[in-house]
C-alpha cells in the first residue's frame, strides 16, 4: 500500500517539475514556476523519506542524519540565496549545479560496492557525467566571480581527447573486473573524471562561457537521471531527465547565438586564442568622443526611435530600475522605444530578461536581436548600458579575436551610438572594443544608475 501512495506522490511530484518548467518559460509565471516545482521536490523528499520501503520490507534508517542533513543543507540554501548579491546570481547557479554533479557522484561511489548486482553502465555513466559536472562548475563558478583566470595550455585540444579515450579505457576496465580488484581503477577513474572536468572549463575564454554554462547543467541533469535509473525511482528520472534535456536545449540555442560548434565545446578548445587576446590592447588607432548628460537628453529627446542596448553593467549597477523610468519618458514624448536584447548578454542566460522583467518592462519591448538588427538602420539613437562584448564589431572583423565569429548587435547602422560605461576597461572577452572610437559613438561615462538618473532629469528639464 505505501509503495503505491509513494507512486503516486512521485507522479504528482513530476507533473509539478513539468508544469514548474512550463511557467518558467515567460519571466511573469517563473516565480510561481519555481515554487511549483520546489513544492513537487519536497512532496517527493518526504515521502521518499517516510514511505519508502525496500524489498524486505524495511524502511530508511538513519533518519536523525537524514533531518539534519536536510536541515543543514536548506539553511546554507536559505541564507546564500537570501544574501546573493544579483550580480553574483550567475555564480551561485554555477554553484548549485557542481552540487547536483556532486550528488550524482558521490551515489555511484557509494554503490560502487554493488557494482555488479546493479547496472555497472549506469553507475559508471552517474560517476563520469557527475564529476565532470561538479568539478567543471566549480571552475566555472570561480571563472564567473573572476577568482579563476582563463588557462591556455599548450597542445589543450589533445590533451583532452587524450584524457577522454583513457577516461573510456578505465570504465571498460572497472566494468570488466571483480569486485575486489576494481577499487584502484574506479577511483583513478573517478580522479581522471575530475580533473577532465578541470581542463574542459579552464581554457574557455572569451565569450564561450555561455555555452559551457549549458552544457554543464545538462550535465548533472544526465547525472542525476542515472541515479533515477539506479534505484529505479522515477521522480529523480523524470528530474534529471527535464534538467537534462532543457540544459541540451539551452546548449544547442547558445552554440547558435554564438555561431560555434558543440564539438569544440566537447574537446574543449573554444575561445582557444583567448589568452592571447586577453591582454585587452588590440593596438586600436582613433579617437574617442565623450558627451555630457545634456548633450546625450537632446539627441534623445528629439530622436524618433531609441534602442536601448542592456549589458552586464547595467545588472551591476542595479539600474534596471532608471532605464524603465527613461523609457517611459521617452515614450511619453512621443518616441518609440525598444531593448535589444543579445542571447549572452549579462551572466547568465536570459539575465536581460530577468532584471527588466524586475522593473516591470513590458516583454513586448524586449526585441531579441535577429529581429532587432535590421532595424537598426531606422534608429535614431542608441543607448548601450553596461554592454561591451555584445557590440563588439571585432567578432565580425577581427579573425583573432576571442569573440570572432560570435553574432553581435549592429549599433553602428544606427544614426548616433551612446555608449555608457565607467571607464575604457573591457567586458567579459577582455578584449578593445572598436565600436567605441567609431565617428557616430559618444562615450557617456559614468556608474549605470548615476548615468541614467543623471540623463532622465536633463531630458525633463527641457520641458
Ligand atoms: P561585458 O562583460 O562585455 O561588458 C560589461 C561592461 O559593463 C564592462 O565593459 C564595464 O565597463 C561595464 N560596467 C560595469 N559596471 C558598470 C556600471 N556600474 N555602470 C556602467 N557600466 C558598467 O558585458 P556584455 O553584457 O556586453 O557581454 C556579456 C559577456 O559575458 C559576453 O562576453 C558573454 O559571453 C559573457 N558571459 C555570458 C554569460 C551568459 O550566460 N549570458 C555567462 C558567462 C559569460 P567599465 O568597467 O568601464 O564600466
Amino acid at each position: 500500500m505505501q509503495k503505491h501512495i509513494l507512486e503516486i506522490i512521485y507522479l504528482i511530484a513530476s507533473v509539478t517539475f513539468i508544469g514548474g518548467l512550463k511557467f518558467l518559460g515567460h519571466p511573469s509565471t517563473a516565480r510561481r514556476g519555481n515554487l511549483l516545482a520546489a513544492f513537487g521536490m519536497t512532496f517527493a523528499i518526504f515521502g521518499t523519506i517516510f514511505l519508502y520501503q525496500t524489498e524486505q520490507g524495511s524502511h530508511l534508517k538513519n533518519l536523525p542524519f537524514i533531518f539534519l542533513a536536510l536541515g543543514i543543507g536548506t539553511l546554507l540554501g536559505f541564507i546564500a540565496a537570501k544574501k546573493v548579491q544579483m550580480t553574483a546570481m550567475p555564480e551561485m547557479v554555477s554553484l548549485f549545479n557542481g552540487m547536483g554533479g556532486a550528488c550524482a557522484m558521490l551515489i555511484s561511489i557509494i554503490e560502487f560496492q554493488h557494482i555488479h548486482e546493479k547496472s555497472p553502465l549506469i553507475i559508471l555513466a552517474g560517476l563520469i557525467i557527475g564529476s565532470i559536472s561538479f568539478s567543471g562548475s566549480i571552475v566555472a563558478w570561480g571563472k564567473l566571480s573572476g577568482k579563476i583566470k582563463d588557462l591556455n595550455l599548450k597542445f589543450q585540444q589533445y590533451i583532452s581527447i587524450l584524457l577522454l579515450l583513457v577516461i573510456v579505457y578505465f570504465a571498460y576496465d572497472v566494468s570488466c573486473l571483480d569486485a575486489a580488484s576494481m577499487a584502484t581503477s574506479f577511483y583513478t577513474l573517478l580522479a581522471l573524471s575530475l580533473l577532465y572536468g578541470v581542463l574542459f572549463v579552464f581554457p574557455i575564454g572569451g565569450a564561450d562561457m555561455p555555452v559551457v554554462i549549458s552544457l554543464l547543467n545538462s550535465f548533472t541533469g544526465v547525472a542525476a537521471a542515472c541515479g533515477g535509473f539506479l534505484y529505479d525511482n522515477k521522480v529523480m528520472l523524470v528530474g534529471g531527465i527535464l534538467v537534462g534535456s532543457a540544459g541540451t536545449l539551452l546548449t544547442i540555442v547558445m552554440c547558435n547565438a554564438m555561431n560555434r560548434s558543440l564539438l569544440n565545446v566537447l574537446i574543449g578548445n573554444f575561445g582557444g586564442n583567448a589568452a592571447a587576446s586577453n591582454s585587452g590592447n588590440s593596438g586600436i588607432q582613433g579617437n574617442i568622443k565623450e558627451l555630457t548628460a545634456s548633450d546625450a537628453a537632446i539627441l534623445m529627446k528629439y530622436a524618433k526611435k531609441v534602442v536601448i542596448v542592456p549589458g552586464y553593467g547595467l545588472a551591476v549597477a542595479q539600474a534596471q530600475h532608471v532605464v524603465h523610468e527613461l523609457e517611459m519618458l521617452l515614450e511619453s514624448e512621443g518616441i518609440e522605444v525598444k531593448y535589444a536584447i543579445h542571447p549572452v548578454a549579462g551572466r547568465m542566460p536570459g539575465h536581460m530578461n530577468v532584471l527588466l522583467a524586475e522593473s516591470n518592462v513590458s516583454y513586448d519591448k524586449l526585441v531579441e536581436m535577429e529581429e532587432i538588427n535590421p532595424e537598426f538602420t531606422t534608429t535614431d539613437v542608441v543607448l548601450v548600458v553596461g554592454a561591451n562584448d555584445v557590440v563588439n564589431p571585432a567578432a565580425k572583423t577581427d579573425p583573432s579575436s576571442p569573440i570572432y565569429g560570435m553574432p553581435i548587435l549592429d549599433v553602428e547602422s544606427a544614426q548616433h551610438v551612446i555608449v555608457n560605461k565607467r571607464s575604457m576597461k573591457a567586458g567579459y572577452a577582455g578584449i578593445e572594443n572598436e565600436l567605441f572610437y567609431h565617428p557616430k559613438t559618444s562615450m557617456l561615462f559614468g556608474d549605470a544608475k548615476k548615468a541614467l538618473t543623471q540623463l532622465v532629469s536633463e531630458i525633463k528639464a527641457l520641458g
